[in-house]
């Protein structure tokens, strides 16, 4: 009975759909507005983790993000190609799905649309 359970299908790529409903921005200060990213209807607080560089002038792409939903639940997605690829449990038990989870999928997809990048506003007279 154990021998039948290793022919379980492989996990299958995701069907999916995203947005940002709301893009992140880091300002010239250091103070960052969180990003709101909608990935299958869910609604997603999507922040980069660790920490942000407020001189660099212009734009800048971050690697690490988290993602927390409304009732608290967080995820942590990492875009480096380091393993886990995000802290959810689809990015545990099927680590072969092609693309990956659905966090991961939206979050590289923003990415290699060039819509993660975060745009550095400087405050009113600095610019
Ligand atoms: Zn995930």
């Amino acid at each position: 009975m154990v021998a039948e359970q290793r022919t379980r299908k492989p996990a299958e790529r995701l069907s999916l759909s995203w947005h940002w409903h709301r893009r992140p921005v880091v300002h010239v200060t250091g103070h960052m507005d969180a990003g709101e990213l909608v990935i299958n209807g869910a609604h997603y607080a999507a922040s980069p983790i660790g920490a942000t560089d407020p001189s660099a002038a212009g734009e800048r792409c971050d690697f690490h993000w988290r993602l927390t939903k409304a009732d608290g639940e967080r995820y942590d997605v990492d875009l480096s190609g380091n393993w886990p690829p995000c802290s959810c449990a689809d990015s545990s038990f099927n680590p072969a799905r092609p693309g990956g989870c659905k966090h991961r999928r939206a979050l590289t997809e923003a990415m290699e649309q060039g819509r993660l990048v975060l745009v550095v506003r400087y405050a009113e007279g600095q610019g």
